[in-house]
This record gives C-alpha cells, sequence and structure tokens, in this order.
C-alpha cells in the first residue's frame, strides 16, 4: 500500500524561530522578518527578557511589545507565534526553556553571537538576519530620540506609534530614565 502511504504523507512545516528584544520593535525588524517570510511557513517570534520593564533599556512590558509585533504584522502574509521568553540563569539551559515555551522549530534567525553558539551547540540549523540601514533602525537610537523629544515615529510601524502613545511611553521612558529622583524622594 506505498500509494496510500505515499497520499497520507503531510507536507512538512517549515517552521523558524526569531528572537530580539523588541524595545521597541521597528522598522528594521519588521523588513528582516518580511525577508524571512520568504523562506519559510511559519515564524515563532520569541521576544526576549520579557520579564523586563519600566528601564531605560527596556521601557515596554511584554504584553504592549506583543501589541507592537502583533499590529505590524497584520498585513504580512505569514502565520505567526509571538511568545515572551523571560530570561533564566543558566545559559547552557536556555535553548531547553525556549523549547519549552514554543512550537516545535526546525532552524534560528540570529545575529547574537551568544543565541547563535547556545543554538548551534543544540543541533539547530542557525541563519543569520541582516538588518537594514542598522544606525537609524535601532532600539538604542529610538530609546534615545524619545528622550530627546526628536523624531522617533518615523524609524517604526504606524502600529507601534499607536501602542507607545496607548500606554504613554515616551513619558514612562522619561520618567524611569531620570537620574537621583529616587534617592531624593527616599531621603524626604
Ligand atoms: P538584544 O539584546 O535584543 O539585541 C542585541 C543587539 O543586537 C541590539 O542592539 C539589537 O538591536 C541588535 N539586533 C537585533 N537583531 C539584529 C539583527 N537582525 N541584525 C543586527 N543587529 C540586531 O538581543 P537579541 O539577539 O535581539 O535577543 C536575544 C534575547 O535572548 C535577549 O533578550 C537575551 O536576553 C535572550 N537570551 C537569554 C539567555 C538566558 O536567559 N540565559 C541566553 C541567550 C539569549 P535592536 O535594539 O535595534 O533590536
Amino acid at each position: 500500500m506505498a500509494g496510500n502511504n505515499h497520499k497520507s504523507k503531510k507536507k512538512q512545516i517549515n517552521r523558524a524561530f526569531y528572537i530580539g528584544r523588541f524595545q521597541p520593535f521597528h522598522n528594521g525588524h519588521l523588513k528582516v522578518i518580511s525577508e524571512i517570510s520568504k523562506d519559510v511557513d511559519e515564524l515563532v517570534i520569541g521576544i526576549g527578557s520579557a520579564q523586563l520593564s519600566h528601564t531605560p533599556e527596556n521601557p515596554f512590558t511584554a504584553g504592549e511589545r506583543i501589541m507592537m509585533i502583533s499590529r505590524s504584522l497584520e498585513k504580512l502574509d505569514l502565520y505567526t507565534y509571538v511568545i515572551p521568553i523571560s530570561d533564566i540563569y543558566r545559559n547552557a539551559l536556555w535553548v531547553a526553556h525556549v523549547e519549552s515555551m514554543t512550537p516545535p522549530f526546525s532552524h534560528a534567525y540570529t545575529n547574537n553571537p551568544l543565541v547563535s553558539r547556545l543554538f548551534s551547540e543544540a543541533s539547530y540549523d542557525v541563519r543569520y538576519s541582516p538588518m537594514y540601514n542598522r544606525s537609524a533602525f535601532s532600539g538604542t537610537e529610538i530609546r534615545r530620540r524619545m528622550l530627546a523629544g526628536e523624531n522617533w515615529q518615523q524609524l517604526v510601524p504606524p502600529a507601534v506609534v499607536n501602542v507607545v502613545e496607548e500606554v504613554r511611553g515616551v513619558e514612562r521612558l522619561n520618567q524611569v530614565s531620570m537620574k537621583g529622583d529616587i534617592e531624593s524622594v527616599l531621603e524626604y
């Protein structure tokens, strides 16, 4: 019954993994994902350092980052799973930690040397994910512009502008970036 066996064979879904902190999600990330979408059926997007928020380097919560990403990808012809991944203190166990939180995937896209090393050691196929116009499309540069009152909106998808406005993200970033205020409040 080789014919039947052949017919019942399901198409293998080509599902990949891509992780970032997305503080915030920007046009560089969007371009990377739209390039990846040409090569895969489904993409698991890991929100790294999910436990962090309300700091100058990590102003947005995992939930806010989910909103930014899900809304920005609405028009992209790609099935995605956006999953928060908290950091753990043991790098050697990190891939197993990721696997415990995500649908199975066969390969990972990253430029992060540590992430690349950990996935390679766990026998995953690791692929390079080129970033575009890196000097502008950078989370650090966008957070700097938010603090300086400069135009950051042009560097992110419109959906991200809406989310940042909805949660009053620039006001939050300004407040958590103030130095010395906590000390003066505690002294008082
Ligand atoms: P990241 O800390 O978010 O980003 C590091 C830098 O790489 C940022 O400047 C980022 O820019 C940049 N970057 C991101 N994607 C890029 C690309 N395609 N091309 C060029 N530069 C790029 O690190 P990540 O690799 O994006 O995310 C890794 C996440 O995994 C982190 O949250 C990390 O904590 C987590 N992790 C945890 C463990 C553990 O818990 N033991 C181990 C390994 C990794 P933008 O700011 O513009 O995105």
